[in-house]
C-alpha cells in the first residue's frame, strides 16, 4: 500500500479533534494556523473560538481598532502575530477584494505569512499543491527516509520537500497536511516515538537503523539576549501611570508600567538613582519570561503617593479602568495580583 494511503488510514483513526478541523473557510483556516504558530492547540482553542466570535469575518477584522485586536490577543503572546493579523485583513480588503487570496505567492505575500502557513492555508483552504513544512514534518520526513543534514539549510527544506512530493501519490495535499501534523505531534514525537506501532516501521529508516534519537539534525541552536526591566506601580489616589509602548521592540502597541530598563542585574542600584524618589522603593515582585530570542527578568515595584519623575511621559488612569488596555501577558499577571481592590 502506498505511504499516503497508509497514513490516511493512520490519520482517520487518530486524528485530533480541533474546532477548525473540517473548516474550509480561508479566513478561519488563517487564525487557527497563526494562533498555532507559537501556541499549543489546547491553549490555542479558546483563543481561537473567541477570537471569531469577535471577528467573524475579513471585514469585520479590518474595521477593528488595533487596541481592540490586542485585547483579544492579550494572554497569548507573541503580539507581533495578532498586529500581522490586522494589518493582512486590511490588506486583503484594499488589494484582493475583500476575498482570502487563493494564490500561493498572494498568500505569502501578506504579513506574518510564511511558507509553512501559506502552504497549511492554500492546500486545507484551496487544496494547492504545497506540502506544510514545519517541524513535525521535518522530523517525520528526516526520519523516514535517513536524512541526516541540518534542517535549518534551505537545501534541507528543499529536499524535505522533494521527498513529501513523491509520498502524495493517492491523496489530497490537504489531507497530507493535516495528517502529517497530527502524526508528527502523536506518533512521530521528538522524544522516545512508539516505533513497535508505527504503521511506517518497516519502511523507516531511522527505525530500521537504530537512529531515531539522532534525527533530524538541528546544529544552528537560537542564541538568547538577556534584559533586565524594572517596571514600577505608581499609584496616587486611585489612578495609576502607564504607556503604550512603540517601535521596533517586543510588545509594540501594547501599554506598560513606567520602565527602566538596565544592562544587567548588577545595576539595579542605578535604575533606583535614576528614579530620583525620596523613598526607593525595593523590588515587590520579580519574574522571568522567556521568549523565543530573549530571557526577561522582570523586577516590578509599588510606589505609592509620591511624586514621579518625568510623569508627563505616561498616562494616568484609573486604576478600575485598567481592563480597557492590553497588557503583555506577564504584566497584566502582575497587576491582578497586586491591584485588586483589597491591596490598593
Ligand atoms: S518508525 Fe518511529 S521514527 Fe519511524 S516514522 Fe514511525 S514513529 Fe517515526
Amino acid at each position: 500500500m502506498p505511504f499516503d494511503r497508509k497514513l490516511s488510514l493512520w490519520y482517520h483513526e487518530n486524528r485530533r479533534s480541533m474546532p477548525w478541523r473540517g473548516e474550509t473557510d480561508p479566513y478561519k483556516i488563517w487564525i487557527s494556523e497563526i494562533i498555532l504558530q507559537q501556541t499549543r492547540v489546547n491553549q490555542g482553542w479558546n483563543y481561537y473560538l473567541h477570537f471569531i466570535e469577535q471577528f467573524p469575518d475579513i471585514i469585520s477584522l479590518a474595521a477593528a481598532p488595533i487596541e481592540k485586536v490586542l485585547t483579544v490577543w492579550q494572554g497569548l503572546g507573541y503580539y507581533s502575530r495578532a498586529r500581522n493579523l490586522h494589518a493582512a485583513a486590511q490588506t486583503i480588503i484594499e488589494k484582493f477584494n475583500c476575498k482570502f487570496p487563493d494564490h500561493y505567492q498572494d498568500i505569502l505575500s501578506l504579513k506574518g505569512i510564511g511558507g509553512y502557513t501559506a502552504a497549511a492555508i492554500g492546500s486545507i483552504a484551496f487544496n494547492l499543491p504545497y506540502p506544510a513544512i514545519d517541524g513535525n514534518l521535518f522530523r517525520v520526513v528526516c526520519r523516514l527516509f535517513g536524512i541526516f543534514d541540518d534542517i535549518a539549510l534551505p537545501t534541507t527544506k528543499k529536499l524535505v520537500e522533494e521527498k513529501c512530493r513523491l509520498l502524495v501519490k493517492e491523496i489530497s495535499y490537504s489531507e497530507f497536511n493535516q495528517a502529517m501534523m497530527d502524526f508528527g505531534s502523536l506518533q512521530c514525537i521528538p522524544k522516545n516515538p512508539d516505533c513497535e506501532r508505527c504503521p511506517f516501521a518497516d519502511r523507516c529508516y531511522a527505525f530500521q537503523q537504530h537512529a531515531v534519537a539522532n534525527l533530524p539534525v538541528k546544529i544552528n541552536k537560537i542564541k538568547v539576549k538577556e534584559r533586565w526591566l524594572h517596571y514600577f506601580l505608581v499609584i496616587n489616589d486611585r489612578s495609576m501611570l502607564i504607556r503604550q509602548r512603540e517601535g521596533d521592540d517586543i510588545w509594540n502597541s501594547l501599554f506598560e508600567l513606567p520602565l527602566i530598563e538596565t544592562p544587567n542585574h548588577g545595576s539595579q542600584e542605578l535604575s533606583m538613582q535614576l528614579l530620583q524618589l525620596k523613598h526607593p522603593p525595593h523590588a515587590d515582585f520579580f519574574t522571568t519570561h522567556k521568549l523565543t530570542h530573549q530571557k526577561l527578568n522582570i523586577y516590578f515595584y509599588i510606589i505609592r503617593n509620591q511624586e514621579f519623575h518625568n510623569k508627563n511621559e505616561y498616562l494616568s488612569i484609573p486604576i478600575e479602568n485598567l481592563n480597557h488596555y492590553p497588557f503583555p501577558k506577564v504584566i497584566q499577571k502582575f497587576l491582578l495580583d497586586f491591584t485588586t481592590i483589597d491591596t490598593i
